[in-house]
């Protein structure tokens, strides 16, 4: 008894203000997180929200069935670049313009994630390198048209990245688990962009990452997971969730010497600036 009390004033503290602002929770399941009950766990917890990312054209209704009940809860929607869905872009786009338009504006608070993996799309693959900036560009067009701002996956792209989001300057985003050095952080930091760090940050020999996030401003930054990927430090290899974003915080904090509640509130301040959501 005594124990598990322990246990949960643990929880509770660790859980307390944060905010993850990429996961996807559709995913948990499939990897053996039982992903409602763990959700409810961190809310009860006292975790503030988190951003729940599409990857389909036709998955947020999928996702706002299984998760809208949770009212920390919001939502993305975009098309990441498979070679599948590269070629089927305009289809694609029209689809998922019919689900964003169902969907409650109150929920749905960005697009995304949408930009240029150079690490699956190489040269000779089966992708069609032109149509992914394409499938970028029409997902930018989108978020112009919608007022909405974009949530960029860039992997070996950080230049072609930077040079297509400076066409629409009127859009604006976060480079979600941003993994590049402090020359591409200024690049995106100067068209306006947020950088959003992963628990990559925890791990060994990510020194430049970690130069990178101590030369953000601030006011410009956010955390997250990508759980079911990419879980910090001492989880690494085991599948991720949402809480887990508290080994990142307290990376993070250590890095920038400062303390996890002025942590917290620099997050949820840029959370309301860009998204335009207090949760
Ligand atoms: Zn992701």
């Amino acid at each position: 008894m005594v124990n598990s009390m322990k246990k949960n004033q643990n929880i509770f503290y660790e859980h307390q203000g944060l905010i993850d602002t990429h996961a996807h929770l559709g995913m948990l399941k499939k990897r053996g997180i039982p992903a409602e009950e763990r959700i409810s766990q961190i809310f009860e917890a006292g975790f503030r929200g988190i951003i729940d990312i599409g990857t389909e054209a036709d998955d947020l209704g999928r996702r706002m069935d299984a998760f809208a009940r949770f009212e920390k809860v919001r939502f993305s929607a975009g098309i990441w670049p498979s070679a599948q869905s590269i070629a089927g872009r305009e289809q694609g786009i029209a689809l998922l313009e019919t689900y964003i338009a169902a969907a409650p504006r109150n929920r749905l608070i960005a697009i995304g994630e949408c930009g240029l993996d150079r690490r699956h799309n190489r040269p000779g693959s089966a992708a069609d390198l032109g149509g992914e900036r394409e499938l970028l560009e029409l997902q930018l067009g989108l978020a112009k048209k919608l007022h909405l701002p974009v949530i960029i996956h860039s992997r070996e792209a950080g230049e072609e990245t930077r040079e297509i989001l400076s066409h629409y300057p009127d859009v604006r985003g976060l480079i979600h688990c941003f993994s590049y050095g402090i020359p591409e952080a200024r690049g995106f930091l100067n068209l306006g962009y947020y950088l959003s760090f992963s628990g990559i940050l925890t791990y060994k020999n990510t020194q430049g990452l970690r130069e990178a996030l101590a030369f953000t401003p601030q006011d410009r930054m956010f955390l997250e997971t990508d759980s079911p990927y990419l879980a910090p430090l001492p989880f690494r290899g085991k599948p991720a969730h949402p809480g887990m974003v508290a080994e990142t915080y307290k990376a993070a904090g250590e890095l920038l010497k400062i303390d996890q509640e002025d942590l917290k509130d620099h997050i949820a301040g840029n959370v309301a600036a860009l998204f335009g959501i207090t949760f």
